[in-house]
């Protein structure tokens, strides 16, 4: 997903939603259409911080969450109190090994997943949407701290 292709996203989810278009919501977008990489709600803000210094973390959390609305971005909860999103691009569904202790993200491609997801989805006459496993535990770094 290009800028130009989410922002006609994003102006025509405000339209119909009957937001107010800020141009807050643009430039957060901007910065978000160039992370390939999972990211967290602080971590942008501190990217975007640097170029804008009367950013407010709030603003990027409502943002965040209005572009999971849009279809934009994903969003998936780490637990209680992490979340982290990831744009939605056409490749084919990847999975994620997250680390409990140090919050990394690990991406894995596993055919035989995805063959057997579509036979279940097939077997309960499902349309499949997207997919994500989740695995979490203790990645090797944080293995070898303890
Ligand atoms: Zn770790
Ligand atoms: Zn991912």
């Amino acid at each position: 997903m290009d800028y130009n292709s989410s922002i006609e996203i994003l102006k025509k989810y405000i339209k119909e939603n009957n937001l107010r278009s800020t141009p807050e919501r643009e430039r957060i977008l901007k910065e978000v259409i160039k992370l390939d990489d999972h990211f967290n709600a602080e971590q942008l803000y501190n990217h975007l911080k640097k170029k804008d210094d009367k950013i407010v973390l709030a603003t990027v959390y409502n943002t965040l969450d209005l572009f999971v609305s849009t279809g934009i971005l994903t969003k998936y909860r780490l637990g209680a109190e992490h979340s982290y999103y990831e744009k939605v691009i056409d490749k084919p569904g990847h999975h994620h090994l997250i680390c409990l202790e140090c919050g990394s993200i690990v991406e894995f491609v596993a055919e035989t997943l995805s063959n057997y997801e579509i036979k279940i989805a097939k077997q309960n006459n499902f349309k499949i949407h997207n997919s994500t496993h989740q695995i979490f535990g203790i990645c090797e770094e944080c293995q070898q701290k303890k």
